[in-house]
Formats: structure tokens, C-alpha cells, sequence
């Protein structure tokens, strides 16, 4: 697997998953394990839909 830049902390990480922002549905949005966790929200890089 390889690393991928977590969308909320910005840290590089394997424990992520992929999903498709649910705002505009083209924009992949990486989380790691602890900021799922925690809820840290993300930011769409095309749309700027938030979330946790
Ligand atoms: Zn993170
Ligand atoms: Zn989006």
C-alpha cells in the first residue's frame, strides 16, 4: 500500500481510506486511521464541502 497524504492532518500515512467527496463526487478525499477516529473534519481540494 502505498502512502497517501492524510486531507486532515496532512500527515503521510498507510492506514488511510479513499472516498469520493460526497459534495461533487469527483474529488478523492484520503484519511488516515486516528483523524477518522477523532473526527477531524476534511476539506474537498475542488468543491471546499467540509465534513467528518
Ligand atoms: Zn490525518
Ligand atoms: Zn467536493
Amino acid at each position: 500500500m502505498a502512502l497517501r497524504n492524510c486531507n486532515s492532518c496532512g500527515r503521510q500515512t498507510k492506514d488511510y481510506v479513499c472516498l469520493k467527496c460526497p459534495n461533487c463526487g469527483e474529488s478523492e478525499i484520503v484519511r488516515c486511521q486516528s483523524c477518522r477516529e477523532n473526527l477531524n473534519p476534511y476539506v474537498c481540494g475542488r468543491c471546499g464541502n467540509q465534513g467528518p
